[in-house]
């Protein structure tokens, strides 16, 4: 019987289930995309607040993009010579798309469309899904075997409580989630709240396009001391205490102020599922094993429902499509599902290992961790994720020896061995995101490696690009 499958979303992880699918003749797939563009959260939009967007501009990948590279599909049969490891986003998104056209995932995909309810059916066994047509909102009600959730989870701020005497304080206050142009906080005193990997770029990015000063404030432990930030004007330091009206300063343990003009919260993001009906929930912090799903992909309580890309990640879009290649395989019934007790017991398993890894400090673990993890959903269907582990340990070597020349940094594909450019510009002083510059020039340089020998590069047929 052909399965009538629904997948929500259509940025990378939903792009990665619908390509997984496509061709695939027991299941009859449809994809709802709330946004007139696929590409989720590598699309732009200029909007800030409630909308999907936390792009900003001028942004670079902050991993090398060897390992985001489909094993199907390189960066030299999409753009037809080579690029650099960190390329703009918008560079991503073409490929992306290119993937998704070489694929024929894009043909199920129903743009402008928000799921807004999905609830389980015990009687009828099937989803009731309502959606709307942002365009007109038309209201549209659908019946599906399957659902794959797909609809990211770095959208919704995790803003965090206000620091004590905070509501005197007069400068601007954001969620990283808004955050679009440095060039708006010129001349600023920054202070940054949280030191992942937003509050060391947004830092970074602020600085680079002219803040006066950038501060990063941590709750748990420095993350850049190590990383060549002593050359770089931006300090970092554990949480103020609170807000003194009377100084206007955030007051650190220590006893010294700073006068911000602007507070940006870094704090991370949550996974937020509105449309779920409640039994089909899933609350889960952002971990590399999240809770409570089944080889971090079904969900507990009913196996027809999947989540994919949920993990916190080091891996990602080649994760994504190792994730969707196992929906796949549970839609073909080539997966045999375990009772609930024994799924939360191997998803508990799991996160004690995941808690080994956090507390070995190792880096390398982390990335381990989530290779087995998903190799040990994948070995279940028969496919087998690339082990990237030596470009994830290359990008932190290189991160620790500079952070502002990481990305200057290149690297060779897994999938044919070419190696990556260097570009013209480093990053410190790239202050544009142009497209169609950087690939003219990638081009270019491409075809004078070639000439003077240099490079040797496979024919290729016409790269969908563009
Ligand atoms: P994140 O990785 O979840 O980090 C959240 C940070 O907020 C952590 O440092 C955490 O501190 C801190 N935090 C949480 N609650 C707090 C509280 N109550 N008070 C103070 N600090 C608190 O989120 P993220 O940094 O936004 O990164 C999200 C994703 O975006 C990542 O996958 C990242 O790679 C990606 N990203 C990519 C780029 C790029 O490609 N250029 C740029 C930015 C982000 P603790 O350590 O104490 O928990």
């Amino acid at each position: 019987m052909v399965k009538d499958v629904l997948v929500i979303g259509c940025g990378p992880s939903g792009m990665a289930q619908v390509n997984a699918l496509a061709g695939v003749d027991e299941v009859n797939v449809r994809c709802f995309e709330m946004n007139d563009e696929i590409g989720g959260l590598w699309t732009w939009t200029d909007k800030v607040g409630d909308c999907h967007g936390s792009m900003y501009r001028y942004h670079q990948t902050n991993g090398l993009n060897e390992f985001l590279e489909f094993e199907n599909y390189s960066f030299l049969e999409h753009f037809g010579h080579l690029i650099t490891s960190y390329p703009p986003r918008a560079v991503m998104l073409d490929y992306l798309k290119g993937w998704t056209r070489k694929m024929g995932g894009d043909r199920f995909v129903t743009l402008n469309r928000k799921v807004t309810s999905v609830v389980y059916d015990d009687e009828t066994s099937k989803f009731t899904v309502v959606s709307h047509d942002t365009k007109t909102d038309a209201r549209h009600l659908d019946y599906f075997d399957n659902v794959v959730v797909c609809n990211g989870h770095f959208s919704v701020p995790n803003w965090v409580p206000p620091f004590k005497g905070m509501s005197d304080y007069k400068g601007m206050v954001i969620h990283a989630h808004s955050f679009r142009d440095a060039q708006d906080f010129q001349g600023m005193d920054v202070m940054l709240v949280g030191n992942g990997y937003s509050g060391e770029d947004i830092a970074m990015q602020c600085v680079k396009f002219g803040a006066k000063s950038a501060t990063i404030t941590y709750r748990s432990q420095p993350a850049h001391a190590e990383s060549g930030f002593l050359d770089w004007p931006i300090t970092e330091r554990k949480l103020p205490t609170h807000f003194d009206a009377a100084s206007g300063e955030f007051k650190f343990a220590e006893g010294q102020g700073l006068k911000p003009d602007a507070v940006i919260y870094c704090t991370g993001y949550k996974h937020t599922f509105p449309f779920l009906s409640e039994p089909l929930q899933l609350r889960t912090p952002n971990r590399l094993v999240p809770n409570t799903l089944w080889k971090g992909i079904v969900h507990p309580d009913n196996t027809k429902l999947y989540f994919v890309g949920m993990p916190d990640q080091y891996y990602t879009f080649t994760m994504f499509f190792a994730q969707a290649i196992f929906v796949k395989g549970c839609l073909e019934g080539k997966v045999a599902f375990p009772s609930k007790a024994e799924m939360l017991s191997d998803t508990a398993a799991w996160q004690v290992k995941e808690d080994e890894a956090h507390a070995s400090g190792e880096h390398a673990q982390h990335h381990q961790l989530q290779l087995a993890h998903t190799n040990d959903a994948c070995s279940l269907v028969g496919y087998k994720m690339r082990d990237d582990g030596d470009l994830l340990c290359q990008w932190q070597d290189d991160r620790h020896r500079n952070i502002l020349k990481y990305r200057d940094c290149t690297a060779p594909s897994k999938v044919d061995g070419t190696v990556s450019l260097v570009y013209n510009v480093p990053w410190t002083q790239m202050f544009t995101d142009d497209k169609v510059s950087y690939l003219a020039w990638c081009k270019s340089q491409t075809q004078e490696l070639v000439k003077v020998g240099t490079i040797t590069l496979p024919q290729l047929a016409a790269p969908r690009a563009g």
